[in-house]
């Protein structure tokens, strides 16, 4: 089984993320959301904290790029996400990281996880168009895939892509929807989630090995 997993939201904790880097510019972190909204989101362009220097004319650029090259962003994981990895990885025979976006900021990102990066088979960088997906579009067909992600509109154009590559064929995919600060929380959406038999979790540790016992052991007490 390939297990694909999903950084921001799902993995990373992203808020805390953006406001360790909010910190580094010295910015509280209305304003910083603020300026990104402006400069990047409204604007339609990737981030990249060099962009955001250039874009908030900082002369301290050097100094800051140099501070954040010392920051180890594994450390705002959320909480069980190493030990959900570490038991994924036991039980798939390939554990694959895989983001969307800008690929030089996401890049950046990742080399500065830490050790946790170690754990992956592969890590893949796509913009967002899924269509273009070569990595999607080239998954092995004989073997099952596992996909956790926050979005539930990314993971859907995710699972359309690999069922095409596969000829319309979906057996042998899960997908894990874990809930996010960003992810639409709806009856409808749960209903869809439902329908597909997809599985929803309210955060990643409830993937957690320790979770699974728990689960089992709650099954078991049933039977
Ligand atoms: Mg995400």
């Amino acid at each position: 089984m390939t297990t694909i997993f999903d950084l921001d939201y799902t993995l990373l904790d992203t808020v805390r993320f953006k406001e360790a880097l909010a910190d580094l510019l010295g910015m509280d972190v209305v304003k910083f959301n603020k300026s990104y909204r402006e400069n990047f989101e409204e604007k339609g362009i990737n981030y990249t904290l060099e962009a955001h220097l250039d874009a908030l004319g900082r002369d301290d650029k050097k100094d800051i790029i140099e501070k954040f090259n010392k920051m180890n962003i594994g450390k705002y994981f959320y909480e069980k996400a190493k030990e959900v990895l570490l038991n994924e990885r036991i039980n798939c025979d390939k554990l694959v990281l895989l983001t969307f976006g800008d690929e030089i900021w996401q890049e950046e990102k990742v080399k500065r996880l830490g050790e946790v990066v170690e754990l992956f088979d592969e890590i893949v960088y796509e913009n967002d168009k899924k269509e273009n997906s070569h990595f999607l579009k080239n998954l092995p067909t004989d073997s099952d895939i596992k996909i956790i992600n926050d979005k539930f509109k990314e993971t859907k154009e995710m699972f359309d892509e690999i069922v095409k590559s596969r000829s319309g064929n979906a057996s042998g995919i899960e997908v894990i929807i874990v809930k996010s600060k960003y992810s639409e929380d709806t009856q409808e959406l749960r209903n869809e989630i439902k329908k597909r038999c997809w599985r929803y979790c309210e955060n990643i540790a409830e993937l957690s090995p320790e979770n699974k016992e728990v689960e089992q052991e709650r099954k078991f007490a049933i039977r």
